[in-house]
């Protein structure tokens, strides 16, 4: 299984100018079109789910404490430690134990059929 973020380039892509964001975007529909036909080849489940707060909640305790990264400011902050339960966390490896949780929730409560 291959979960990713619906990453939203509009987000964080502020101070691109429109040519790199139209260079970003179509760098990201490909990856995307990539992993859909290659998990689909190999049988596997692949998954877009919406990724808000997964850099900031804490995968250890799920609360997402007074020092989790946050907003534009946050984006500096690679590592942190969480207030709630003292948990450090790497902020992309956090993020990406978040978003495979929300994944695997999705499997739990079945696949639509569409
Ligand atoms: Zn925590």
């Amino acid at each position: 299984m291959i979960v990713v973020g619906d990453v939203k380039s509009r987000s964080f892509t502020n101070s691109m100018t429109n040519l790199a964001k139209s260079t970003y975007d179509a760098g990201w529909f490909e990856l995307k079109r990539q992993l859909e036909y290659k998990c689909k080849n190999a049988g596997c489940q692949f998954e877009i789910v919406n990724e808000s707060y997964t850099t900031q909640t804490c995968s250890c305790c799920l609360e997402i404490s007074d020092s989790s990264p946050k907003g534009r400011a946050g984006l500096r902050i690679r590592g942190w430690t969480c207030a709630e339960c003292g948990t450090w966390h790497d902020r992309d490896i956090n993020a990406a134990k978040n978003i495979l949780a929300v994944g695997l929730d999705r499997l739990a409560v079945g696949i639509p059929s569409v």
